[in-house]
């Protein structure tokens, strides 16, 4: 089999409120489709039960991100529910130029951020619940939580809904298997984006020789 035609990797960004679905999706996507990596985020709040440093968030104290966005190595930060969160620039750059795809979890900030610094490389989705009811639901079984934690999680919901239409894809999460195949289906096609396939120039040059 001839091998694949090389191309740049993109940058999967998802956005939602808090609750909707948006982490047991990102970890949905990493098992069924090879090439494409979690951005690990630096955070200064603080480690919930069961996430582990390194994995889940590099979790740091307010002094050290700040010394890193000050020299420059976020690609975007920003504050959210008065905690920093920010993406670093090497890792997603090296991913890209080898090819590699790169799926993010970021806020709408977040979102609008990447797609200023690298419109070409970057597709976000949003991921809607599919009702009030279900994400307070879905808020409150996060125990870890306390419940005025909670509360604001739901006020922020409301604020992080009004970007919807800031996205290149929305998915309406009623059911995760389905809303893992729209996504799996929004990559398939992403990847195969023409301008991303860096070696399909040389590929028809070459096919063209040979007629
Ligand atoms: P949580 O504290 O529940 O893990 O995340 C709170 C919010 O921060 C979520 O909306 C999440 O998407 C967002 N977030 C996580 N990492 C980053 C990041 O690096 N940059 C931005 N802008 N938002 C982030």
């Amino acid at each position: 089999m001839q091998a694949p035609i090389a191309r740049r990797g993109l940058m999967l960004v998802l956005s939602s409120p808090s609750g909707a679905g948006k982490t047991t999706l990102a970890s949905r996507l990493r098992e069924d489709e090879k090439g494409i990596e979690m951005s690990v985020s630096h955070t200064t709040r603080e480690r919930r039960k069961g996430e582990k440093d390194g994995r889940d968030y590099h979790f740091v104290d307010k002094g050290a991100f700040t010394s890193m966005r000050d020299r420059g190595a976020f690609l975007e930060w920003a504050v959210v529910f008065d905690n920093y969160y920010g993406t670093t620039r090497e890792p997603v750059e090296r991913a890209l130029a080898q090819g590699r795809d790169v799926l993010f979890d970021v806020d709408w900030q977040g979102a609008a951020a990447l797609r200023t610094s690298a419109p070409r490389d970057v597709v976000t989705v949003f991921i809607l619940p599919p009702s009030a009811e279900d994400l307070e639901q879905r808020l409150n079984v996060r125990a870890e939580d306390p419940p005025e934690v909670v509360l604001r999680r739901m006020r922020g919901a409301s604020n992080e809904i009004q970007h919807w239409d800031e996205y290149d894809y929305v998915v309406v999460n009623h059911d995760v298997e389905q809303s893992a195949a729209a996504l799996r289906a929004i990559l398939a096609a992403e990847r195969l984006r023409r301008e991303r396939l860096t070696g399909l120039k040389g590929f028809v040059q070459g096919l063209l020789a040979a007629l």
